[in-house]
């Protein structure tokens, strides 16, 4: 145990469970709020904190699931199978710890609560109105988290920019709380940028005002300031924000452009970002951050002896966040291998038209990603032909792995119009279908096979010596799975099931005996994939393909 109050007392009747930092975003979107909420999450861990961070998130959608990934990048989705925002998988691959549904909110579901609330007649004979009604539902949101974990700090994301109209509501909620709780238990962290005039050749502090003001405007005094920067701050550019911003000068933090978002916790360090925040927080802990492990991921990550090219065919490849687990899950697993993984975005679309040999053949594995829809689905059927008669290296993550089956019964067992009714509703041979419960199901958002599931693996699969263990929980996101009328032809043709629901009997993982890594998942191994516990399948994807690259 760490010598840390679990209950403060604040006042005589009040007690809070843990300490708030909160994160906002001054003058630009994408300064990586997500990454320093980790970061700095993950310095507060090392030193023996209990700590979770959540993300509030300012758009009108109930959750991201109904988002496009090209709106908004991968949905990620928790165990308890919420559909949340990216930045949960920052949190989780950093920290090594679940997340859930508690950890993510948007505007959406706030006014979703609130309206049902009013219908069933909570607020009675009253104006529902944004203050206090919207605002004490987004604090009984963020404090929920204390009830349901055992945490010291509670770290909150506020999405959006200060200044856009989406985010008052969060920042008068923020104002609210830091009331009630008080200053030592409530802090505020403003992550902003310094740009750099190269024709000035200077660095910049106007916007970073600014954005303070804004802020002041909606009665939050920021504690300290992070800054993004391509170049180092010098002295004097500090003292100028701490004097300008009401800071004090050793509160502000320069973040300067990293290789990997896996620096920035020692970034973070360096600049002292957690004893700040701990003394700030009157928290003492007796114990110096243990960044041993980290330390040894970034050695192995930057130093590698070997190097692979891996094909990740999709159709989503404009848009790198839309793959976001994957490209991390890579990262890890090749650290793991102390092997660079260079992964090549391949438009299945482009396969299609082009055709796959001169785009596959120096490939040392493919991995068939996760998607939904009939665009470019005959291009990852093409891929996937390619790499099992060339015997290259194949990982097949849900559409993936459908597509699998699809290409083998058409190719192997001789059906031509197999398919997935996912793609062709009428097809005589629905190989891939839609689950028998998702049939009477119209609406979207939180509707589709979510969240973790059992899966059990046969005795001496490929599957089975990947895991090291027969039985093995993963996170599904999925309508469609594999028709289990086809089971006995398409195992008899050569591609075996070797991973299934013990309840439902679906088929979970595929896996073609006559090749040297052949395997398809339902499931997304890539979201259980951290810094700590690099996910077995993807390290023994990457082994193959080095092995392939030897042959
Ligand atoms: N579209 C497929 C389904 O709904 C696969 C989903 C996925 O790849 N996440 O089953």
């Amino acid at each position: 145990m760490h010598p840390v109050t679990r209950k403060i007392k604040v006042s005589f009747y009040q007690y809070i469970m843990a300490k708030h930092i909160f994160v906002t975003g001054g003058v630009t979107s994408s300064l990586g709020k997500g990454i320093i909420a980790a970061s700095l999450a993950k310095l507060l861990q090392s030193r023996g904190l209990s700590v979770t961070i959540q993300k509030l998130d300012p758009y009108i959608n109930v959750d991201p699931g109904t988002l496009n990934p090209y709106e908004h990048g991968e949905c990620y989705v928790t165990e308890d199978g919420a559909e949340t925002d990216l930045d949960l998988g920052h949190y989780e691959r950093f920290l090594n710890t679940f997340t859930s549904q508690a950890n993510n909110i948007t505007t959406g579901r706030i006014y979703l609560n609130v309206i049902e609330k009013e219908r069933t007649g909570v607020y009675l004979g009253k104006t529902v109105q944004v203050i206090p009604h919207i605002t004490d539902e987004i604090k009984q949101h963020i404090k929920q988290l204390e009830s349901i974990g055992n945490y010291d700090i509670i770290i909150t994301e506020i999405g959006g920019t200060v200044g856009d109209i989406e985010s008052l509501p969060y920042l008068e909620a923020l104002r609210q709380l830091r009331r009630e709780v008080g200053k030592e238990n409530c802090l505020v962290i403003h992550l902003t940028l310094i740009p750099y005039l190269s024709a000035a050749q200077e660095l910049k502090t106007k916007p970073t005002q600014h954005s303070v003001k804004e802020l002041l405007q909606a009665g939050i005094q920021p504690d300290i300031l992070v800054c993004r920067t391509e170049h180092a701050l010098p002295k004097e550019l500090r003292e100028k924000l701490a004097l300008f911003c009401n800071v004090d000068e050793k509160s502000v933090i320069e973040a300067i452009d990293a290789d990997t978002i896996y620096d920035v916790p020692l970034l973070m360090l360096k600049e002292k970002l957690d004893k700040i925040v701990l003394k700030k927080l009157n928290i003492k802990t007796k114990n110096e951050p243990d960044l041993d492990h980290w330390k040894a991921f970034l050695g192995k990550l930057k130093n590698p002896t070997r190097e692979v090219h891996i094909g990740l065919v999709g159709k989503y490849n404009e848009l790198q966040d839309a793959y976001k687990s994957i490209y991390e899950a890579f990262i890890h697993a090749g650290a793991m291998n102390e092997c660079k993984v260079h992964v090549l975005p391949i438009h299945s679309e482009a396969l299609e038209q082009d055709g796959v040999g001169n785009k596959l053949n120096n490939l040392d594995g493919v991995l068939v990603a996760p998607g939904f829809g009939a665009r470019g689905f005959a291009g990852k059927l093409e891929a996937i032909r390619y790499v099992r008669e060339n015997k290259i290296p194949f990982l097949g993550i849900c559409l993936g792995m459908q597509s699998a089956v699809v290409e083998y019964s058409k190719n192997v067992l001789h059906l031509p119009d197999a398919n997935s009714t996912e793609v062709n509703p009428d097809t005589a041979d629905p190989v891939i279908d839609l689950m028998p419960d998702q049939q009477a199901i119209t609406t979207k958002g939180g509707t589709m096979r979510l969240g973790s599931y059992v899966c059990k693996l046969a005795k001496g699969s490929l599957a089975h010596k990947i895991y090291g263990q027969i039985e093995i929980t993963e996170r599904h996101r999925h309508r469609y799975e594999f028709n289990n009328d086809y089971l006995e032809r398409i195992e008899a043709a050569g591609l075996v099931a070797s991973g299934k629901n013990p309840e439902t009997g679906l088929v979970e993982v595929v896996e073609l005996r006559e090749h040297p890594f052949f395997i398809g998942v339902q499931f997304h191994p890539e979201l259980k994939s951290t810094v700590e516990n690099p996910h077995p399948l993807f390290i023994s994807f990457i082994k193959a393909a080095l092995q392939k690259k030897q042959a």
